[in-house]
């Protein structure tokens, strides 16, 4: 099989309207034999000054909303917007003064308005998680019940969800959590994994030795490089080719099943998106 047979997926990017690349590197994923997109809205600090208040969440999504229209356009695939609250703005609104129950009521806040975004048709997806970095014990209760609100208000509109977690390769109770809340661990993603992962389904960076774990595993897994298109930090993360290019590395090497795993049969069994007929080359 050649990167022309098949539609090629990011599962993870950002594109940021305001100061990024923005529909430019959309392009530069095109050009390389990219086809679809999940693009992520930005945490919501970078694109405007403070999101504590729905409107400021709805300014963000709608951003995001027409950076994948956008997107789609220079696509021979389409993209669609995953809309959620960075778990790290926590740590922001603390900062600025707020207990750790204001600010979980507030990212619940926005969590509701991604969830009306989804409902509506605007949105494929929602993002959550909790922080990656050590928190106290306050502050890291507030970010699990923002993430199981998350689950709720997925499960009630009928999508999946990505997480931003800590590292790590045991998200079992993570995973409970979720089907506690009536949403199927098959929609429950965890962004920015490895290779091997128990619990949600992994969306595995762009890394060859990650990726042959993953190959290895023989589960399902999605590929994502969360491109941040921040122009003040270029090369922070993995460039926008980098999903096509581990494509066609992982053709050459003949692993045409993983191909069709993460670029095909996961996507349509965790978002409901079909690939293949939404591609016109
Ligand atoms: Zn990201």
């Amino acid at each position: 099989m050649d990167i022309d047979d098949t539609p090629v997926l990011d599962n993870h990017l950002h594109l940021d309207p305001v100061n990024g690349r923005n529909v430019e590197a959309a392009a530069e994923f095109a050009d390389h034999g990219g086809t679809h997109l999940l693009v992520l809205n930005k945490p919501s600090w970078h694109l405007v000054e403070k999101a504590t208040d729905e409107a400021t969440f709805r300014e963000v999504f709608d951003l995001t909303v027409e950076a994948a229209a956008d997107a789609s356009d220079v696509l021979d695939g389409r993209a669609w917007p995953v809309l959620g609250v960075h778990p790290a703005l926590v740590s922001k609104l603390v900062g600025d003064g707020h207990t750790p129950a204001e600010a979980r009521d507030i990212m619940q806040a926005g969590l509701d308005v991604a969830a009306e975004y989804v409902a509506e048709g605007r949105a494929l997806a929602m993002k959550s998680g909790r922080p990656h970095y050590d928190v106290d014990d306050a502050v890291w209760e507030a970010s699990n019940d923002v993430m199981r609100h998350g689950f709720e208000r997925a499960a009630d509109v009928g999508c999946a969800i990505q997480l931003h977690t800590e590292g790590g390769e045991d998200f079992e109770t993570v995973a409970q959590w979720a089907e506690e809340r009536g949403l199927d661990r098959t929609q429950v993603v965890k962004h920015y994994s490895g290779g091997r992962l128990t619990g949600p389904v992994k969306s595995v960076l762009a890394d060859k030795d990650e990726l042959e774990i993953a190959i290895e595993a023989d589960e399902p897994f999605l590929m994502e490089t969360d491109y941040i298109d921040d122009p003040d930090r270029p090369g922070a993360v993995l460039g926008p080719k980098t999903v096509p290019r581990r494509v066609r590395w992982l053709l050459e090497n003949g692993h045409d099943d993983a191909v069709r795993t993460a670029h095909v049969e996961t996507p349509k069994a965790v978002y409901d998106i079909d690939t293949e007929a939404t591609l016109e080359r």
